[in-house]
């Protein structure tokens, strides 16, 4: 039967043997599904891992009877059973407490066992697979625009997105084939794109990026974040600007 999982706050650990790791990104070993724990507490005999949480924990469940108790929100029983399971494809051993702590400072005890940590994780796996192939298929289409896309962090990998990005000139981002580049005196590198029949400038390069466009010469090549300048077709390099081939 369910039970209220809240557990007493922890008592104080030594300080001595201890590896806090704090915002350690998680992969496994396929590279298909990734999280980032808050902290992990690594000692000889025992791993734990703890997310922080600003929110509530718990929520209100009903036993067989009806009879409400609280337990922890099945997200983050799952969230930290996921985080267990890339744990253990990246070290070789399963964690042995899952912990969620609130503002309050108080802890919660998450329980769990390898089996249920592969099986969130086989899920996780499922779902990217579905949404996958939902996505190459025709079942799923987005709709891309400067409203919806401006600043969502997934353009520079989103099909939908760049498809469009061929089609308009009104982004910070641009791609485009690469047709020239000047270094001028004062180091700074300029780079000339085509795209369909515009032909865009994009300025402001370090020194350093003349020999990556002069060998990229007729070469597609996306800029994302630039600055869009006053007059038509120029854009300029900003400190976030990225570039992917
Ligand atoms: S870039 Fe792609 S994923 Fe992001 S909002 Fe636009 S259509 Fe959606």
């Amino acid at each position: 039967m369910k039970k209220h999982l809240r557990s007493a706050t922890a008592s104080p650990r030594e300080q001595t043997g201890i590896n806090f790791i704090s915002e350690k990104w998680l992969e496994s070993k396929d590279k298909l599904v990734g999280g980032r724990t808050d902290l992990i507490i690594e000692e000889t005999d025992e791993i734990e891992i703890i997310d922080f949480k600003t929110g509530a924990i718990t929520e209100d469940v009903f036993d067989d009877n009806g009879e409400s108790y609280l337990e922890v929100k099945n997200e983050y029983q799952e969230q930290l059973k996921l985080y267990a399971y890339l744990y253990f494809d990246c070290n070789g051993r399963f964690p042995t407490q899952l912990s969620l702590v609130d503002l309050a400072k108080q802890k919660f005890n998450v329980e769990f066992t390898e089996e249920e940590c592969k099986a969130v994780f086989e899920e996780a796996k499922n779902l990217l697979t579905e949404t996958n192939n939902s996505i190459a298929g025709t079942t799923f289409k987005a709709n891309p625009s400067e409203a919806n896309c401006k600043f969502c962090l997934y353009r520079p990998a989103c099909k939908f997105y760049l498809q469009f990005l061929s089609a308009e000139n009104y982004f910070n981002d641009v791609c485009g084939l690469v047709k020239d580049v000047v270094k001028y005196q004062n180091g700074n590198v300029s780079v000339f794109v085509e795209k369909g029949s515009n032909k865009i400038s994009v300025t402001g390069f370090a020194t350093d990026k003349f020999e990556y466009f002069n060998s990229n010469r007729n070469k597609q090549i996306n800029f994302f974040n630039l600055r869009k300048e006053a007059t038509e077709f120029v854009y300029s390099a900003t400190k976030t600007t990225k570039i992917y081939e």
